[in-house]
């Protein structure tokens, strides 16, 4: 039996990140059971032709060429006393310290029809070569997106510049609902009408009807989308309304596992000694309100996967928590949010926010244009909680500025004190600055006795 210093079961960004940190230094073994490692955030564009399918293959040599075995087989069981791994081409293995990062499966409502011809989820390499074998044959000419979040619209959107008649559903009213607070939402939502979408919002999927394959989709307002047309009597229906943490293979085993995934500390350990969690598959806490919550991103699985593997290291970093920092793009917008949005903030506190509008260049120069920014503040402390931005350019620079400052604490008095550049194709007049303004904004609206000493 071969043994690992560090086995890592699953094949995602957060094992890959480990066995790049630690495959020259440590034997490490990668179990995972795929051809290839996808590049998830991409595979929208794939669908659209923007990028070519085969560039969201992740290649081996991404691991292999860091020092660690990849290993493409399944893990059945794991005796965590013998510290052994099974997997189900009946190989075996040991460790010296075994990483989960077994990552998350897309959620499938359990309604009528969600097994039928034509029902996909999106994640896998299987869904994203079906979508794209469907949109190259024009086999079908009408497509349903249940779920109107970042990964939702995006494909609803590829759908629909294929050549789609597109419906995208969601039960929430606005688009981006964990993202954006409605009035940020506004602009996204015509963007999409623009596009020739076709909205549902407000609107939950009852069922799927057909004989075996998606003929319609039924909605709890009455509305039945029709997905027949002149030469097929079925099309496509795509379920993107959420990740599930994949730990089934560890369910009645001593490993606790909570409502969100394996439950882990700020150093990614488990309730089993020399045993780790990191990724989609593990559960955390907002780094903000302490609480447990959502945080199924790369870019929280890669910092915990990082952190993890430096401390196998010798360092000793703890994990502040989930911000979530996240953007997308929604037709000609670019859209970003981070922290807790105002409905998101108010479960915890008493929040003031602001908005300001800037352009992306001085307003004079040929290329400006609009962008956006919403701030929530507690107005007790005046820290920034979060931040939603809204632009014709790119805003990950802005998510993530803010995403600093919450995880910094910062107040609004910081930020009103923010030193900020300006150049006449890359911001607004030195005269402002999008946080100053929010900031200044809020302390405006907050009287001097609201502020804590
Ligand atoms: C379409 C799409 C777009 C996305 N866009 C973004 C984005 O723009 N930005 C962002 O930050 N995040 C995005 N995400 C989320 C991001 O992809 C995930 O958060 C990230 O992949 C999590 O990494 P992970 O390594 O924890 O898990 P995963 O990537 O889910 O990888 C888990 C791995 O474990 C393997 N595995 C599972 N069970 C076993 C087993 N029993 N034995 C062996 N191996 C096993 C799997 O096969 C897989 O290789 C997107 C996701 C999707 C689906």
């Amino acid at each position: 039996m071969k043994k690992y210093d560090v086995l890592i079961i699953g094949g995602g960004p957060a094992a890959i990140t480990i066995a790049k940190i630690l495959g020259k230094v440590k034997s490490v073994g990668v179990i995972r059971p795929e051809n290839f490692s996808m590049i998830y955030c991409a595979m929208p564009y794939a669908i659209e032709k923007v990028v070519a399918m085969e560039k969201t293959f992740k290649q081996d040599s991404l691991v292999t060429e860091a020092g660690a075995d990849l290993i493409r087989d399944k893990v059945a069981s794991v005796d965590f006393d013998g510290k052994t791994v099974f997997t189900e081409q009946e190989q075996t293995f040991g460790y010296d310290k075994l990483v989960i990062a077994t990552g998350s499966v897309p959620f499938l409502p359990p309604i009528e029809g969600v097994d039928y011809d034509g029902v996909f989820v999106f994640k896998w390499e299987d869904d994203l070569k079906c979508l794209n074998e469907a949109v190259r044959t024009k086999k079908h000419k009408k497509a349903v997106v249940v779920g109107a979040g970042a990964i939702g619209i995006e494909l609803a959107l590829a759908l629909n510049n294929s050549g789609l008649e597109c419906h995208l559903v969601d039960m929430e009213k606005t688009v981006l609902p964990n993202l954006l607070d409605p009035e940020m939402a506004v602009e996204a939502e015509a963007e999409l009408v623009k596009a020739g979408l076709k909205l549902h919002l407000g609107a939950r999927t009852e069922k799927i009807v057909g004989e075996k394959r998606a003929e319609k989709v039924v909605l709890n307002t009455g509305e039945v989308i029709d997905l027949a047309d002149d030469n097929n009597p079925f099309g496509i229906v795509v379920f993107s309304v959420g990740m599930r943490p994949r730990v089934k293979i560890f369910e009645n085993t001593p490993l606790e596992i909570g409502k969100l995934g394996i439950v882990v500390d700020s150093k990614m350990r488990t309730n089993i000694p020399d045993v780790f969690s990191v990724g989609d598959c593990a559960q955390f806490v907002s780094g903000i309100t302490g609480e447990l919550t959502e945080g199924k991103l790369a870019t929280n699985a890669v910092p915990m996967a990082r952190l993890l593997a430096k401390n196998m290291l010798g360092a000793d970093r703890e994990y502040q928590g989930f911000y979530n920092g996240a953007a997308t793009k929604v037709g000609r917008l670019f859209v970003g949010g981070t922290g807790l949005s105002e409905t998101a903030a108010k479960k915890n506190f008493d929040v003031v926010t602001c908005h300001s509008e800037l352009t992306t260049t001085f307003p004079i120069m040929p290329e400006a244009k609009q962008v956006k920014m919403k701030m929530v503040a507690d107005r007790k402390t005046l820290r920034v909680l979060g931040a939603q931005v809204v632009s014709g350019n790119p805003v990950t620079d802005k998510v993530d500025l803010i995403t600093l400052a919450i995880q910094s604490e910062l107040t609004m008095i910081d930020l009103a004190n923010f030193s900020y550049s300006a150049q006449p194709y890359q911001s607004f007049f030195p005269a402002n600055n999008l946080i100053v303004a929010c900031a200044e904004g809020i302390l405006d609206k907050v009287s001097s006795k609201d502020i804590k000493d």
